[in-house]
């Protein structure tokens, strides 16, 4: 059940997807990694479908990531009686701070600093950007406004201001509760939302406390212009183009996701492009080529991740969505003008032993005919290293601790794979020409590229490379057939 690609597959789950057989039924069709959004949902449905996801990770036998996102200071609507309603463009339409549910007049929008803020004449915008209205009479609990595109408005949906300068705190009283309960359950990866400086950051590792690592998504105009100095302290980044694209100019993004891509690769750390990847998908088996074409943009660019959201979290066909994905991965990995494109923006060796062993793992692999990269980390520091050069072969990333494991099913080209504490050198070659071999990497005559940090057990940096026939090293321990 090896992937056949490098880049992986972020499934968000939902209403669509919250049970045992569809979460069993996306992993198999491509899913890596599932992301539980903190924004709906309680703390019991987030526990539930955890729970579900390690039982189908322990079914399945191969290590699944589970991302939290924690909402942020993210502006959001109630809910309605209905659960949706259609605004319909040239009516009103009304938002104010009365808790019960909404209907297609009005719904609640419990931020009073918005009503605050707000003028007549601005803009309000529902549903990343998809519903416009514009502001007619406002007060203190109050905002009337006329539709000027309409859609469907639901539960919870995003509604950004971009007239209008809020002051935000980077966690708000429900992501600290939400940050330690996700802790605690055992996420691989959180997601903050809205970051806006390295210090946000900052805030959410202290709260961690290295139990989860952690994602910023950049979807402010704010951390676009800090990214250097959030990317120095975050984990990994998520290109967050829903948010982003309300909050500046739809056409800025495209160059903003290349950058931001660009950067990460050459950072070693991972990235993932997010938000209306296939949403045509929300409501029908296939895509449209542009969605494919963007979908295959971010490939060819050497993303880590690419993303579904209410694809597969609210969508009619979160499986097929999910198969699409797996499908143009697999096409775009496949055209020799992809390697072009990763030579061609190839990130520039870094003057450590670290990398530099890294480097010569990969000009070994791809010179010879080697079929795979086998590193051995605990913290996963190496094989992201490894990653990080975009080899032509895959990666197998060793590791005894399930939580890296868990964590490395994010980044590019790895396949992690669980393998008992090793001591010695020797015992990590012939555990990783049997993982290469079982996992349909390597078949008995070939050979694999070995790295690691010598000594084992104690936290250093990679500095030895063996190249190592299968064969010989399962002969060697009595395993070979
Ligand atoms: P964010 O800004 O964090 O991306 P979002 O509201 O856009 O938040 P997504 O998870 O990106 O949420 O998209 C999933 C969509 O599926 C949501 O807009 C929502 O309408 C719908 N949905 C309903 N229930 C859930 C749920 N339990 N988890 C995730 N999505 C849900
Ligand atoms: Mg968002
Ligand atoms: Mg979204």
């Amino acid at each position: 059940m090896r992937r056949m690609r490098s880049v992986k597959i972020v499934a968000t789950l939902g209403p669509a997807s919250d049970t045992y057989d569809m979460i069993r039924k996306l992993s198999e069709a491509g899913a890596d990694v599932f992301r539980l959004n903190m924004s709906h949902g309680t703390q019991e449905d987030i526990r539930e479908k955890h729970a579900t996801i390690r039982d189908v990770e322990r079914d399945i036998g191969r290590p699944i990531g589970i991302l939290a996102d924690l909402q942020g200071p993210k502006l959001r609507c109630g809910v309605f009686a209905k659960g949706a309603e259609e605004l319909v463009t040239g009516e009103n339409f009304r938002f104010d701070l009365d808790e019960t549910e909404g209907n297609v007049n009005r719904v609640c929008l419990p931020h009073p600093e918005i009503f605050e803020a707000l003028s007549l004449g601005e803009t309000v915008l529902v549903n990343d950007g998809k519903i416009r209205l514009r502001v007619t009479d406002c007060g203190d609990d109050f905002a009337e406004c006329h539709i000027e595109v309409g859609g469907t408005i639901s539960n919870r949906k995003g509604v950004n201001v971009p007239d209008v300068l809020l002051p935000l705190a980077a966690l708000s009283d429900k992501d600290r509760s939400d940050l330690e309960f996700a802790c605690q359950l055992g996420v691989d990866w959180l997601a903050l939302s809205f970051v806006q400086r390295p210090e946000d950051v900052l805030e959410a590792r202290e709260l961690a406390k290295g139990r989860a690592a952690l994602i910023s998504k950049i979807e402010k105009p704010a951390a676009v212009k800090a990214f250097s100095e959030i990317l120095k302290v975050t984990d990994g980044v998520m290109v967050a183009r829903g948010d982003l694209g309300v909050e500046l100019p739809v056409q800025d993004v495209p160059p903003i996701q290349k950058r931001l891509v660009r950067t990460c690769r050459k950072a070693g750390k991972p990235v993932i492009v997010a938000t209306q990847m296939m949403e045509s998908m929300i409501e029908s088996p296939v895509p449209t080529r542009a969605e494919v074409s963007d979908v295959a943009t971010a490939i060819y660019e050497g993303a880590d991740a690419v993303m579904l959201s209410a694809e597969s979290a609210a969508g009619q066909f979160p499986v097929e969505a999910v198969t699409t994905m797996n499908n143009v991965a697999e096409s775009v990995e496949a055209d020799p003008t992809y390697r072009d494109i990763i030579e061609a923006s190839r990130t520039p060796s870094r003057a450590t032993v670290a990398d530099a062993i890294t480097l010569a793992a990969r000009d070994v692999a791809e010179t010879t005919e080697i079929k795979a990269i086998c590193t051995f980390s605990h913290s996963g520091r190496t094989a992201m290293l490894a990653a990080r050069e975009r080899p032509a072969v895959p990666i197998i990333a060793l590791t005894p601790l399930v939580t890296t494991a868990r964590r490395m099913t994010l980044v590019w080209g790895l396949h992690s794979v669980m393998t008992s504490e090793v001591s010695r050198f020797k015992m990590a070659v012939v555990s990783a020409a049997r993982a290469a071999r079982n996992g349909g990497f390597a078949s008995d005559t070939d050979k694999i590229v070995v790295t690691a940090g010598i000594p084992f057990n104690t936290p250093g940096s990679t500095n030895i490379l063996r190249v190592a026939p299968v064969m010989e090293k399962l002969i060697f321990e009595g395993e070979a057939e």
